[in-house]
């Protein structure tokens, strides 16, 4: 910038943290997912142009917005006050719940928070699951990941005994892994694509066209692309 030009200032680079099916993940060496397809489908409707996708993991997310790494975050990312004290948030464009997932057949089988007291639990650094761990399970041997993929894997060997995850997400490991959902829970969650706290504009552009997406059937579209697989 800082040439008088007036086309960069349109030009917004996308972050996410792929391995969070059916959101964003690498198929055959590619980025893929719903928050793709959403985020460009949504910024289609404005007057910015996505040039283009980084991969970072979830944790370092906030840092490399604020950073001006990339210009938003769309990354399942839900909107809450701790991360509304560091970066702004577009409307929510999508709601879920948390799921708790065990070892196909491994016998340890919950049904609600407390009987993770004292367990060997995981979850993705960074994540409200991870808060959860935190702060509603009593004692938990709580074991952070750089990504939920190694937690599964974890998981499936054994090495841990369940993992707090958003259901929906839950959900395509339990289809794919052997993994399964004990129980979920409430906890309304809601999605937003993150900018920085002074990006206005663009904040304001991208609510008109989570809208617009909306209002085509578009956004219907999409998911039906990822979730009736
Ligand atoms: N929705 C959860 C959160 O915001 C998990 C997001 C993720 O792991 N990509 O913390």
């Amino acid at each position: 910038g800082g040439d008088g030009g007036d086309g960069d200032d349109n030009q917004i680079v996308a972050g996410t943290a792929p391995g969070f099916r059916p959101f964003e993940m690498n198929e055959d060496g590619e980025l893929v997912g719903f928050d793709v397809d959403h985020l460009e489908a949504v910024v289609d409707e404005t007057d910015y142009e996505l040039t283009s996708w980084e991969e970072f993991e979830f944790d370092t997310l906030i840092q490399a917005l604020n950073n001006g790494n990339i210009d938003v975050i769309a990354a399942a990312m839900t909107i809450n006050d701790e991360r509304r004290e560091q970066i702004a948030f577009t409307d929510p464009y999508y709601s879920a719940d948390q799921s708790v997932l065990v070892q196909t057949g491994g016998g340890f089988q919950p049904s609600d928070l407390d009987d993770l007291a004292g367990r060997t639990v995981g979850a993705q650094s960074g994540t409200t699951g991870e808060g959860i761990i935190e702060d509603e399970v009593e004692d938990p041997d709580y074991r952070s990941y750089e990504n939920y993929v190694y937690a599964v894997e974890e998981l499936e060997q054994g090495r841990i005994e369940a993992i707090v995850i958003d259901q929906p997400v839950a959900e395509s490991f339990e289809a794919n892994r052997e993994v399964e959902i004990a129980f979920t829970f409430e906890t309304g969650e809601e999605y937003g694509l993150g900018v920085r706290q002074d990006a206005d504009d663009l904040r304001e552009a991208l609510n008109e066209g989570i809208a617009a997406v909306q209002e085509s059937g578009e956004y219907e579209e999409i998911t039906r692309k990822w979730f009736d697989e």
